[in-house]
């Protein structure tokens, strides 16, 4: 079952609205078994969206937002993207029978990040200039041509997106203390504050969480209160210099009382290299940035030890290996029989 059929309550679905799905949505939230007990965490859990279709939560706003387009008669759709939204929006392009569109920034083209993009059959186009001017194009084209726009701008990628914490409270039994996830476009941080919000307001839980929002520092605008020209970290998913959902991030900090704060780049990779060696799970670096703000929090004495707390893992490791290999031992190079391989293993 996806999102649409498990939520179509809550979400803004009628009878009109074409049924699509990948089985997206319902994710494991994973107890640690390691990193809480060294923290000193009562209740620590990882809401793992690495395992959503195309590996990333972006799949659960892009089953809405592509139903609705549908809906609309709309057949063409179309995204600026170097990452995890072409990947999702070309998946479900596919799986409709809808052609799909990738505009990205020319001479940012990583192959890697547009395999799936490519292998879903999108049309990709790489335009001449940076990432701001290929959402202006996009934008612009979507406005006066028939061809549905998928960034997060769009409405109902939220509203998809919101699912994700009607499933930690559907598991929990209520809503944590503490929900601790990456801000990029800030698109993430609204949707689950409004589905906090909407799930208490249906009688489904009695409390709210503190919503804290990790940055990486050189991409860290809500943070310093005011746009970065040139967003730079290992994050990529984060790197984003004027956050579209500003204002979604800075009312669910203030509403819930809780926190956006920044982390270095050494400070995610670490958290990442921590989090698959100790949990087994392998997150991308934008997903490592809020445990990494966590260990932080709990040095400073600023998190309740008492408290339940979750960290959302936004994507899987395998979206980009190239920046977790850099951290890691290479294999070593052995030529020899079993006496050999011991010696090397020290067994
Ligand atoms: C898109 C994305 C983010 C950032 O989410 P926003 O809604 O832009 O704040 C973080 N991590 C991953 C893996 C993403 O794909």
């Amino acid at each position: 079952m996806g999102v649409i059929a498990r939520y179509r309550e809550h979400l803004p679905v009628g009878p009109e609205t074409p049924e699509v799905d990948l089985n997206e949505g319902s994710t494991p939230l994973v107890p640690s078994r390691n990193i809480a007990g060294a923290l000193g965490l009562k209740r620590l859990f990882f809401k793992y969206e690495g395992l959503n279709p195309t590996g990333s939560f972006k799949d659960r706003g892009m089953v809405v937002a592509v139903a609705k387009a549908l809906e609309r008669g709309s057949r063409v759709f179309i995204c600026a993207s170097t990452g995890n939204t072409s990947a999702s929006m070309a998946a479900y392009a596919a799986r409709t029978g809808a052609r799909a569109i990738v505009v990205v920034p020319s001479g940012e083209i990583a192959l890697n990040k547009l395999s799936q993009a490519l292998m879903y059959g999108a049309k990709v186009i790489a335009l001449k200039g940076n990432f701001d001017t290929a959402l202006e194009t996009v934008r612009d084209l979507s406005t006066n041509y028939p061809v549905a726009l998928m960034n997060s701008v769009n409405p109902n990628r939220i509203e998809g997106q919101k699912t994700a914490a009607f499933e930690i409270v559907d598991e929990l039994g209520d809503a944590p203390d503490y929900l601790v996830l990456p801000v990029g476009n800030a698109g993430n941080i609204t949707a689950y504050w409004k589905g906090f919000r909407e799930y208490r307001a249906a009688g489904r839980a009695t409390c709210l969480p503190r919503m804290v929002g990790a940055q990486a520092e050189g991409a860290a605008p809500i943070v310093q209160g005011h746009p970065v020209a040139n967003p730079m970290t290992v994050a990529s998913a984060i790197r984003i210099g004027n956050p579209a959902s500003w204002e979604g991030a800075t009312s669910a900090r203030d509403e819930s009382g809780g926190m956006i704060a920044a982390v270095t780049d050494t400070e995610i990779l670490s958290a990442q290299i921590r989090l698959a060696n100790t949990e087994g799970l392998f997150a991308e670096p934008a997903s490592a940035a809020p445990l990494a703000l966590l260990f932080r929090l709990v040095r400073e004495g600023k998190i309740d030890k008492d408290a339940t707390t979750v960290v959302v893992l936004t994507g899987s490791g395998l979206k980009d290996p190239d920046a977790a290999l850099k951290n890691v031992q290479p294999p070593i190079e052995l030529d020899g029989d079993a006496r050999a391989l011991a010696k090397v293993l020290k067994l």
